[in-house]
């Protein structure tokens, strides 16, 4: 058979591979000691794996394709993955992604909006940012994830300690975005440069950290067709192939504003392996494989709840819940703000028609895709 390699052996990989077993794929996952994925998330993420250059050549020889799925993989060590055997997406994306200020840069260069921002690098520029933006959130600008490398400041007198809290590293202050609320594109392009694009979730996080994603968003649909025209400038703009996703702020009165770039599957996208034909593991696989995209078409409401850190010990009652299917990620100790798995609740879009009804076949494959996008029976 062929071999998929992923870079990377966090609980994003571990899906990734299952998707690509479904497909009839062996899988190859690097990452600190060959840890399968997920089994060893401790030692996840050192840079000197990812930069061990004999090893990296020995991972590329053994697989047909390879990609990574986490964005801070050196680019440099997936340029010499990608000398030796297919890989996508291109490294290319990884200096938009790693670098927040970049990010905002291509984002803006695109024409797509962004929160007001400034780069800051000691606490003088700290406080001048605070006093021009009226406050806002210090991040630093490489490295953050899960509102980690995260400071609020409500006035300037607070922009010391902020850049303290963030490690003196290289910021930037976004100004504080008000939104009603936030939302996320998932979308896949293919080796042909054809888009396969997600429904777009509503998203809802605490403590910086994503609690639920719930599709339908709700939105106005030129809000739908805002998020798809953007993300498929970045998409384009990147000739990228495999999954990506743009995460936004929505709100009436200032439409979307984009927050970041994730070159991967996304957390926010979970629901779709659950309530669509093809979800975004398949779909990144299939688009490094170089297959033709999968039909991303939902056929079922759904809203996926993250577990997080201790409260999530006990998994039967879960387990055992109607209409909810759970994912538990293998990670060895729950800590406070520490993603354990995640439960998608399916609401099917059609009401049932009794039990042992057979579905209806539709004859052609244009009458099925109208049966998929026609809207449920009031
Ligand atoms: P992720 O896990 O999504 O990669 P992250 O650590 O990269 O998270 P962000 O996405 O930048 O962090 O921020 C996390 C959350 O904090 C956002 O989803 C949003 O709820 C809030 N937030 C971040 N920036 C702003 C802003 N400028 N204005 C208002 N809220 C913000
Ligand atoms: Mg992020
Ligand atoms: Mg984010």
């Amino acid at each position: 058979g062929s071999t998929i390699g992923i870079l990377g052996t966090g609980q994003l990989g571990r899906m990734l591979a299952g998707a690509a077993a479904r497909l009839g794929f062996d899988v190859h996952t690097y990452g600190p000691d060959g840890a399968p994925p997920a089994a060893r998330v401790a030692a996840r993420h050192t840079a000197a794996a990812y930069e061990d250059e004999a090893a990296l050549r020995a991972f590329a020889a053994t697989v047909d394709a390879a990609t990574f799925e986490f964005e801070n993989v050196p680019a440099a060590s997936v340029d010499l993955v990608a000398g030796l055997t297919r890989a996508a997406p291109d490294s290319q994306v990884l200096a938009v992604c790693q670098d927040r200020l970049a990010e905002k840069r291509f984002l803006s260069g695109l024409g797509i909006p962004v929160a007001p921002h400034e780069a800051v690098d000691d606490a003088d520029s700290a406080e001048r940012a605070a006093i021009k933006l009226g406050g806002g959130i210090l991040k630093t600008r490489r490295f953050g994830y899960d509102g980690k490398g995260q400071a609020r400041i409500a006035s300037d007198r607070d922009a010391q300690a902020a850049f303290s809290a963030c490690g003196e590293k290289a910021c930037i202050l976004e100004g504080l975005v008000r939104f009603d609320c936030e939302v996320s594109q998932v979308a896949a392009r293919g080796t042909d440069g054809s888009v396969a694009f997600y429904d777009l979730s509503r998203n809802d996080h605490e403590d910086g950290i994503l609690r639920r994603s719930t599709v339908p968003a709700g939105v106005p649909d030129e809000v739908v067709q805002g998020a798809r025209d953007a993300t498929r400038r970045v998409l384009d703009a990147l000739s990228y192939v495999g999954v990506l996703t743009l995460e936004f702020f929505w709100s009436e009165t200032d439409g979307l504003i984009a927050n970041e770039i994730a070159p991967r599957v996304h957390n926010s996208g979970h629901w779709t392996h659950e309530a669509c034909l093809v979800s975004q593991f398949e779909q990144h696989i299939r688009a490094v494989a170089g297959w033709p995209l999968g039909d991303p078409a939902r056929h079922s409401d759904a809203v996926m709840e993250n577990l997080i850190g201790a409260e999530a010990e006990d998994w039967s009652a879960l387990a055992g819940e109607a209409g909810a299917a759970l994912t538990l990620y293998g990670k060895v100790g729950a800590r406070p703000g520490r993603k354990m798995g995640h439960v998608s609740r399916i609401f099917p879009r059609r009401p049932r028609r009794g039990l042992n009804a057979a579905p209806k076949t539709p004859k052609t494959a244009e009458a099925a895709s109208q049966a998929r996008t026609k809207p449920p029976p009031a």
